[in-house]
């Protein structure tokens, strides 16, 4: 009997959190979208998106849902290559390239890569090359916040690295009301906080045009900086090219694209040589091997951004995966249960794959559950 999608369910969670602002976006409480995959074999799948970037109007995803669910009834989740392009690039002319729907997409991917997973009795990670058993994390953070001032950025920093055993830390750059006297402060102490041997990363969330991102490149060359992510205008491509070709830094994109078109035009603009691509966004495990795949003939490599729990099986699974994006419980405190196992860096700053067939996590529903707002 060949194994069928019979049912699709959505759920939604949102839940009290301090809030991150990224100097772009402030984002409210916590929000979790999952989808769940029913099979006529008795297997079933897993997906989820939301996380960090709460402020999407996650009310809008349970009308995706019920639009898919007359596409997947019938259909074989093992064939996820083929739905990715019927639910997707078919669906361009009804629902539009890319957005919401496809963040959707995206969990149905997951959720389809989890039956697979589960019926080969295999991890993602496994079906995905497993190339590396252990990957190095960097801790997200660095936020700004009301009250928050240089100092306590580096208590913040050396919290991460003595405490949580990071090797690689981020900061936050380009709030407007900062500019880049107190910016480049903020590096400036985040370095010194760290000694010469920790890794720092910078993020601006796509806040500045090009003039103003050579010149923080340039001023950045001074202090080590690891990568600088998201200068720019996602779909400026000649803007990335220059900033590319214009500093030693590396320079990181990617989490914002959702489809393999914008990653292969970044790519052939040499606009980034780190790509930090998010299977929750591109949409799904297949695009994002793909793109890994590309990368790797051009001697780029992968960082994914965001969702741990589902980019651990990815980063570990291709040899071009750098490191692994990691939110500690202090970014979201309900992260110290929401998931089985709980996800920690080791002493070394690595963390290991897990390998239960699937995705190798599990969502706390009895915690969830107290959050359910649809
Ligand atoms: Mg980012």
């Amino acid at each position: 009997m060949e194994i069928r999608i019979t049912d699709i369910i959505s759920e939604s969670f949102e839940w009290e959190r301090p809030g991150i602002w990224n100097g772009m976006h402030f984002y409210g409480p916590g929000r979790m979208h999952k989808v769940t995959l029913f099979t006529n074999q008795g297997i079933q799948g897993i997906g989820w998106n939301g996380g960090t970037a709460a402020v999407r109007p996650h009310n809008f995803y349970a009308p995706f849902v019920e639009y898919y669910k007359s596409f997947l009834i019938g259909k074989n989740p093992l064939e996820t290559e083929k739905l990715t392009l019927e639910l997707g690039e078919k669906q361009n002319k009804i629902l539009g390239s890319a957005g919401l729907h496809t963040q959707v997409l995206g969990a149905i991917i997951i959720a389809c890569w989890d039956i697979k997973g589960k019926v080969e009795d295999q991890s993602i990670h496994t079906l995905l090359g497993g190339e590396q058993k252990r990957v190095r994390a960097y801790i997200a953070g660095g936020y700004y916040a009301k009250n928050k001032g240089i100092e306590e950025l580096q208590q913040e920093l050396l919290y991460n690295v003595n405490e949580l055993n990071a090797t690689a830390v981020k900061i936050k750059i380009g709030d407007p009301t900062a500019g880049i006297s107190l910016d480049m402060k903020r590096v400036e102490a985040a370095r010194e906080a760290l000694g010469p041997h920790i890794d720092l990363l910078v993020d601006a969330n796509c806040a500045f045009d090009l003039p103003t991102a050579l010149e923080y490149a340039k001023e950045m060359e001074n202090y080590k900086v690891y990568w600088f992510e998201e200068p720019l205008a996602i779909h400026d491509f000649k803007a990335h090219k220059i900033l590319n070709e214009s500093t030693s830094l590396t320079i990181a994109a990617g989490e914002n694209y959702y489809t393999l078109a914008d990653f292969e035009t970044l790519i052939e603009n040499k606009g980034a040589s780190m790509l930090n691509v998010d299977a929750t966004i591109c949409p799904g495990y297949d695009v994002a091997l793909s793109v890994a795949k590309l990368a790797q003939e051009k001697g780029i490599k992968i960082a994914p951004h965001g969702c741990q729990e589902i980019h651990l099986p990815l980063v570990a699974a291709v040899s071009n995966g750098e490191l692994l994006e990691y939110y500690p419980p202090e970014v979201d405190e309900l992260r110290k249960e929401l998931f089985y196992p709980n996800l920690k860096l080791d002493s070394d700053g690595y963390v290991t794959v897990p390998d239960a067939p699937g995705i190798g996590f599990d969502l706390n529903m009895d915690l969830l559950n107290r959050y359910r707002v649809g």
